[in-house]
């Protein structure tokens, strides 16, 4: 006979973050396995499901891409209340990406479940030589804010899938 199946955890996950940080290039290579040098900026919220198995537990999980620009904030934050978990990211290569930090969890603070799960992404660590952003400075600021820090590449490849299922882990962990 068959095993019965499993009950299936539903999560929705919020990426935020400055424009051009690599968050669509993130949720791409999660959902697709896949990389683009020319990724389109996303225009205001985008979703994209992915089914995954967390040690013993089937996730739904369900990625709401947001676009960084000015314009579209006040559309994205609306729905950050229904997030169970943020990835918080910037550019190592770009400092004014990882100024605008404190303002984003401003903006997750007000605007999130009180006890929402939140981890920092410093992408693009394949560009290590035009790097703006100490990885001392990436964990100060996680530190601070009680942070998990990830150094990720989206184009590498490099602890993508493991930020996720780290994440995703501490979410099923406080329910
Ligand atoms: P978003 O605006 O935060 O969604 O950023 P995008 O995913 O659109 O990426 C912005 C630009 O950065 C695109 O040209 C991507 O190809 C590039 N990019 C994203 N992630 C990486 C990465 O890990 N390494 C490098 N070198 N480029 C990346
Ligand atoms: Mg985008």
């Amino acid at each position: 006979h068959f095993p019965l199946p499993s009950e299936e955890i539903h999560m929705k996950i919020m990426m935020v973050g400055d424009t051009a940080v690599g968050k669509t290039s993130i949720v791409r290579r999660i959902v697709e396995d896949a990389f683009s040098y020319q990724e389109n900026a996303t225009v205001g919220l985008d979703f994209k499901i992915r089914r995954m198995l967390v040690d013993n537990t089937q996730v739904r999980l369900q990625i709401w891409d947001t676009a960084g620009q000015e314009r579209f904030q006040s559309i994205t934050t609306q729905y950050f209340n229904r997030a169970h978990g943020f990835f918080l990211v910037y550019d190592i290569t770009n400092e004014r990406t990882f100024k605008s930090l404190d303002k984003w969890m401003h903006e997750i603070r007000q605007k999130g479940q009180a006890n929402v799960e939140i981890m920092l992404l410093a992408n693009k660590v394949d560009r290590e030589s035009e790097r703006k952003v100490t990885r001392e400075e990436g964990q100060t600021f996680a530190k601070k804010n009680g942070l998990i820090l990830y150094e990720i590449s989206a184009q590498s490849n490099v602890h993508i899938e493991k930020a996720f299922l780290d994440l995703m882990r501490k979410i099923i962990d406080r329910r």
